[in-house]
């Protein structure tokens, strides 16, 4: 049996700059540009820091959402927003996340409603729905009313406004509320649900092939 030494404090890593210390730190981002961004601790053991050295800055970021947006609107998938300047710059990036987010969502609402037995045509049928809601939104379609300090008013999906009032809600919520599901709020079970048909015929691995394409 090997002895154990007692009489050496054990083995401690220091820093010298303890976690409460906030620094302002220099970062070079993946696109290569420059920022600046707050580290706890010690910069040089700072995994935060490696995080942001992975990602784009954020005029990178901006540029490539508006870029995106602006195809979709060459395209004629999408409307191009209206308010004011600030307002449509906010409410690109928005919309262009939302599209991004929902167009993904699909495979795995696909794919839950396969677990849960609903029969092809209902999942198919559910796409339809979810396709033609947010088309709807992109072409600008959508009006909902908004209740803000006490009165009612009322924006359309052509208007950056609604975008930035929608800002916080989650993307099944909103999805799910564009569809005219109720309980979309935690997950994508309403719609699921909504598939879902236990007597129907059999799953289907693939029900849409020409799923790649996102609005
Ligand atoms: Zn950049």
């Amino acid at each position: 049996m090997r002895p154990f030494k007692h009489d050496r404090a054990p083995l401690r890593r220091t820093t010298s700059i303890p976690s409460s210390v906030e620094t302002r730190v220099t970062v070079t981002y993946r696109c290569g540009h420059e920022g600046e961004t707050t580290v706890r601790g010690d910069p040089a053991r700072s995994r935060w820091l490696d995080v942001v050295r992975e990602r784009e800055c954020l005029d990178c970021v901006r540029k490539r959402e508006g870029e995106a947006d602006a195809r979709a609107v060459a395209d004629g998938k999408r409307v191009a927003l209206e308010g004011s300047e600030a307002q449509v710059r906010w409410a690109i990036g928005l919309r262009q996340r939302r599209a991004v987010a929902w167009a993904s969502a699909l495979p795995s609402i696909i794919e839950a409603c396969n677990q849960a037995g609903a029969a092809r045509e209902r999942v198919q049928a559910l796409v339809t729905d979810v396709r033609a809601a947010v088309g709807s939104a992109m072409a600008g379609q959508e009006e909902w009313q908004f209740e803000s300090d006490g009165e009612t008013r009322s924006y359309t999906t052509r208007e950056a406004r609604w975008w930035i009032e929608t800002r916080a809600d989650a993307d099944h919520e909103l999805l799910g509320t564009l569809c005219g599901v109720e309980g979309c709020g935690a997950d994508w079970a309403a719609l699921v649900a909504l598939a879902a048909d236990p007597g129907g015929a059999p799953p289907v691995a693939d029900p849409l092939a020409d799923l790649g394409e996102a609005w």
